[in-house]
C-alpha cells in the first residue's frame, strides 16, 4: 500500500458522522467538538498508517472498516476523556496539602461567595457608601486585622510574591539581615537569596548554618541597614546543636535602631495546632503579639483558602507596599478575593469544622476507621475475587511545605489487583475519568482516608467497578 491508496481508504468526515455509534454522542456533546475530535482522530490514525507505509510494516495494512473503526474508538476515547485540563482528582496520597494537587481544597462558604461575584458586576474597587473608587484590600482588610491582631493589611498574588514587593518596597538598595539557617529554598524556585535579589535588596547573612545570635545582627547593622528578616524553617526540621533568635529579641534590636522587622512565616497557621495533636507551629498571631512590624505568609497552605500571598503589619508599610509598582503586577483576583474574604469569616465566627484543611488535620485513624472497613468492603464486592482491598495502618503527612517530618497515624485501604503490580494499579486508577492518586508503601498500593471525601470515596468504589 503507498500513500494514496492510505488516504483513500480513510473515512471522510460525513461517514464518520453518520456512524450510529457517532450519531448517539450527539445527545452528550456539541456537534462541533464530535467535528473536531473526529478530524484529529482521523489525522492521527492518517499519520500513523503514511509512518506504517514509509516504514515498510506491511503487518498494519488496515481495511477500509478497520481505518474507520480506529478513528471512531480513537474520537470515543477522547470525547470520553473530553474534559476540561484543569479537573477534580482524588487526592489519597494523604498528604493534606498536597501543591501538585491544589493544596488546600476550599470550604463551600468560598465557593458560594465566588458564584456570587463572579458572574455579575461587583464592588472590586468601588465604594458604595461614598459612591466612589474603592480599594479591593479593604474586602479582606478588617478580617484580617481582626482575626491576627495587626494594624494594617495587604493580599497580593501568592506569599513568593509577597516577600518580593515587602522587599523591593521596604529594602531596595538597602541591607536586609538575615540568618545563614534561613537561607532557604521552598521548592519550585523560590529561594530566599535568588528572591532578595531579584527585589533590589542586599543580602547580609550573619550567623552560621545551625547557631546564630542576637549580637551577630546587631554587629551586621550600619547605616545602609533596611531591614531585619527572619524567615519559617517551614520545610525543614534543625535538630542537635542549633538555634535561631526569638523575634520579640529581634524587635527589640529592630527598634533601636530604627529598623522594620520582617517575618516570612510561609504557612499561615491562625490556630494552635497542639489541639489536634500535631507539633506546634508558630502562629501569625503569636508573630504580631512579638512585634514584628511585617509577616508574610500563604493563603493555600494551613490557612486552608485560596492561593493568596498575605501581609499584615504597620500601618506605615503597608501602605508603602500599597503604593509599590509591583502591587499592580501582583494584584489578587476578585475570585481569589471572595474566596479569601469567605475563609476568613469562617476563622472570625469561630466555625473552623467548615475548613476543610482543619478537619483533614484533625482526622484520628480511629474516626477513620469504621469508614476505611466500609470503603474496602464495598471494594472487595466490585472486585468480585479480581483482587482484594484491605484496611491498613498507615501514616499521612501535612505538606506543602508545612509541618516537615510530622507523620500522623492514619487509616488506608491497601488494593490488591490479582496479577497487577501496586505500580500497575496506581497507573490504572491514575488514568480513570477522575484520576485517583494514591501513594505505593513496600509494593502495596495505599489509598489514605485521611484525605478522602465521602463523594471521592463513591467515586472511588464505581471508578474500580468501571475498570474491571
Ligand atoms: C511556601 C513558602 C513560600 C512561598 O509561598 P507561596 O504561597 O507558595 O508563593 C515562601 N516562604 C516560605 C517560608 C514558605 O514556606
Amino acid at each position: 500500500m503507498n500513500k494514496n491508496q492510505v488516504m483513500r481508504k480513510l473515512p471522510k468526515i460525513g461517514a464518520l458522522l453518520e456512524d450510529p455509534d457517532i450519531k448517539k454522542l450527539f445527545e452528550k456533546f456539541n456537534r462541533n467538538l464530535i467535528t473536531r475530535t473526529l478530524r484529529e482522530s482521523l489525522e492521527t490514525v492518517r499519520l500513523e498508517q503514511i509512518k506504517a507505509v514509509e516504514s515498510g510494516d506491511s503487518a498494519t495494512e488496515k481495511s477500509e472498516e478497520d481505518l474507520k473503526n480506529l478513528v471512531i474508538s480513537l474520537a470515543l476515547k477522547k470525547l470520553s476523556l473530553q474534559q476540561y485540563s484543569l479537573k477534580r482528582t482524588i487526592n489519597a496520597t494523604g498528604v493534606v496539602l498536597h501543591t501538585n494537587l491544589g493544596r488546600a481544597p476550599l470550604p463551600d462558604d468560598a465557593l458560594e461567595h465566588i458564584a456570587q461575584v463572579a458572574c455579575d458586576y461587583s464592588n472590586l474597587e468601588y465604594d458604595i457608601e461614598k459612591g466612589e473608587r474603592g480599594e479591593r484590600y479593604n474586602h479582606v482588610k478588617d478580617l484580617l486585622c481582626e482575626i491576627t491582631g495587626a494594624e494594617d493589611a495587604i493580599v497580593v498574588n501568592n506569599n513568593a510574591g509577597a516577600v518580593l514587593i515587602c522587599l523591593s518596597a521596604l529594602a531596595f538598595h538597602k541591607d536586609v539581615i538575615i540568618s545563614r539557617g534561613q537561607l532557604v529554598e521552598i521548592g519550585g524556585s523560590f529561594r530566599v537569596p535568588e528572591v532578595m535579589a531579584l527585589s533590589g535588596a542586599n543580602l547580609i547573612e550573619v550567623g552560621t548554618t545551625n547557631k546564630t545570635h542576637l549580637s551577630d545582627y546587631e554587629k551586621a547593622i550600619n547605616e545602609n541597614t533596611g531591614l531585619l528578616l527572619k524567615v519559617h524553617q517551614s520545610n525543614f526540621k534543625m535538630v542537635g546543636f542549633s538555634s535561631q533568635v526569638e523575634s520579640s529579641e529581634m524587635k527589640l534590636l529592630a527598634q533601636e535602631h530604627g529598623l522594620p522587622l520582617m517575618e516570612d512565616l510561609g504557612s499561615g497557621v491562625l490556630v494552635d495546632l497542639r489541639a489536634y495533636g500535631l507539633p506546634q507551629e508558630p502562629t501569625v498571631q503569636e508573630s504580631v503579639k512579638s512585634g514584628v512590624d511585617i509577616i508574610t505568609f500563604s493563603g493555600d497552605k494551613l490557612l486552608g483558602g485560596p492561593q493568596a500571598g498575605i501581609i499584615i503589619g504597620r500601618h506605615e508599610y503597608i501602605s508603602s507596599i500599597k503604593h509599590h509598582p509591583l502591587a499592580r503586577t501582583l494584584r489578587i483576583d476578585k475570585l481569589t478575593l471572595a474566596a479569601l474574604e469567605a475563609v476568613l469569616r469562617l476563622y472570625r465566627d469561630g466555625e473552623l469544622d467548615k475548613i476543610p484543611i482543619i478537619k483533614l488535620l484533625r482526622r484520628t485513624a480511629d474516626e477513620m476507621e469504621h469508614v476505611a472497613k466500609e470503603f474496602a468492603d464495598s471494594i472487595n464486592k466490585v472486585l468480585n475475587g479480581k483482587g482484594r482491598a484491605e484496611v491498613a495502618d498507615d501514616f499521612s503527612q501535612v505538606g506543602g511545605g508545612s509541618l516537615p517530618g510530622v507523620e500522623i497515624p492514619t487509616k488506608a485501604v491497601a488494593l490488591n489487583l490479582y496479577g497487577h503490580t501496586a505500580q500497575e494499579v496506581s497507573d490504572m486508577l491514575r488514568k480513570t475519568a477522575v484520576p485517583i492518586i494514591g501513594r505505593i508503601y513496600k509494593d502495596k498500593f495505599m489509598l489514605d482516608l485521611r484525605t478522602m471525601s465521602r463523594r471521592d470515596i463513591d467515586k472511588t468504589i464505581e471508578l474500580i467497578e468501571g475498570l474491571l
